[in-house]
């Protein structure tokens, strides 16, 4: 049987980074990366729409925990550790420039994936990892020195697991079958279907700024909202779908959304707004001065056959009040959900308390590590879920390599 020092299950995102740092620090290690597929770091390829957002320029661990719905309280510690910035020194000192786009998003400098992809194999399997494709792990037990793994392409022995199979259910179970808590996994990330004739035609147009809510579950984001051909989606909406992840599977995605389309978050705001715009143009009709940024079109409609062909001075303080209240509340009905092509996760997996966070290890089996999305964290969009994989990744391989000699 091929005997290993560390065996890594899973060559993702954090399968691959583990690899590398315990690379870099155990000259000699025997270690394998075992991964089902034909080719390692597929998501990491596709991520970002083919650029990989790696992380995000957000250098305070306090201010980085609030991007995680799940997670947040037992990643502070780990982000001191081995936040943003360590992330972008250390692609940096693998060659990969990293720049930083105006709303936070770090991606590398040639805006191609493939240069994070040629940076974690050559750090990994370059430095002497094995690399073993369609090699698929379908059971694990803990034998006399550390682990016996049965893979789809045989048996093998190994001192210390890392288990970095991101949102595989056949590894939750087998997880679960060593005795982890597991959290029951739901999509997050996602965007809303919402079926209302007020949006048909309307796909691709968006306003810079709205607030949602969904009172139900008493959440509340802004940011633009984008109209798409199903629906709606934009940050504001992306954000409900990863704190709501729970709450929304168990609605059956649907639900009440409301919409204040002036996105001033205030009523006296929304006045002041609508005053602004209509100063000087009292006899021109409401339905050609749209405001917030509104497009025309979705403007009369929320205008509404009674007010679009009035002016400003003609509607007074009572219609200027209705408009106010149409624009603040805008009923929507979501019926289900769709697939953001950016970037998509899964919430749940290993219960948070299963492990050790300084070092990764399970705390119900010595001498096997967890990380990336097998655990129950995930971030919202913006590079926050590969910061996660790469914090938890670095913490295993170092915990796998403190404790070499034992
Ligand atoms: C389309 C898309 C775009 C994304 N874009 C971004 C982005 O730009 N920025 C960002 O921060 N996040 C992004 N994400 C999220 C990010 O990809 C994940 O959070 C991250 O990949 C998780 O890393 P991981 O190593 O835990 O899991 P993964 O990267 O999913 O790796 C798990 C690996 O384990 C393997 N595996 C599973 N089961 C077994 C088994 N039994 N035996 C052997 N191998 C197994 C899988 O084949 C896979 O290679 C995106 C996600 C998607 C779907």
């Amino acid at each position: 049987m091929e005997a290993y020092d560390i065996a890594i299950v899973g060559g993702g995102a954090a399968g691959c980074f583990a690899a590398a740092m315990v690379m870099e620090r155990w000259p000699g290690v025997r270690l394998a990366i075992l991964e089902r597929a034909g080719s390692p770091l597929q998501k990491v390829r596709i991520s970002g729409g083919g650029r990989c957002n790696l992380t995000h320029a957000c250098y305070d661990a306090r201010e980085l925990v609030g991007f995680y719905p799940r997670g947040g309280k037992e990643l502070l510690g780990p982000f001191t550790r081995f936040g943003p910035g360590q992330v972008e020194d250390w692609f940096d000192s693998q060659g990969v420039r990293v720049k930083t786009e105006g709303d936070g998003r770090v991606f590398p400098l040639t805006d191609r994936s493939a240069t994070v992809v040629e940076a974690l194999l050559g750090a990994s399997v370059g430095r002497g990892a094995a690399l073993r494709l369609h090699c698929g792990v379908q059971g694990m037990e803990q034998g006399e020195s550390g682990w016996i793994i049965d893979t789809s392409t045989g048996k093998l022995e190994t001192r210390k697991v890392l288990v970095a199979t991101g949102g595989s259910a056949r590894m939750w179970e087998l997880l679960g079958g060593l005795g982890h808590r597991l959290v029951e996994p739901v999509p997050s990330l996602f965007t809303f279907l919402v079926r209302d004739t007020r949006l048909e035609g309307l796909a691709g147009l968006s306003i810079p700024r709205v607030v949602l809510r969904i009172p139900d579950a008493r959440l509340e984001s802004a940011g633009p909202l984008l109209i798409t051909h199903q629906g709606l989606s934009g940050p504001g909406v992306l954000w409900l779908s990863a704190w709501g992840a729970r709450w929304l599977a168990q609605s059956g995605y649907s639900c009440l959304l409301v919409m204040d389309a002036s996105g001033m978050g205030s009523e006296q705001a929304t006045r002041k707004g609508l005053r602004g715009t209509w100063a000087g143009h009292e006899r021109k009709e409401l339905g050609n001065l749209p405001c917030f940024g509104i497009p025309k079109r979705l403007w009369r409609t929320l205008l509404g056959p009674e007010w679009v062909d009035r002016t400003p001075g003609s509607i007074g303080s009572k219609g200027e009040q209705a408009i106010v209240d149409a624009l603040r509340r805008v009923e929507l009905a979501v019926v289900g959900k769709s697939t953001h092509k950016e970037e998509f996760v899964t919430a749940g997996g290993v219960a948070l308390g299963e492990v050790d966070f300084r070092t990764m290890e399970s705390k119900r089996c010595p001498g096997l590590y967890l990380a990336g999305e097998v655990l129950d964290i995930d971030g919202l969009t913006g590079g926050f879920n590969f910061q996660a994989a790469w914090t938890t990744a670095y913490l295993a391989a170092l915990g796998m390599c403190l404790q070499k000699e034992h």
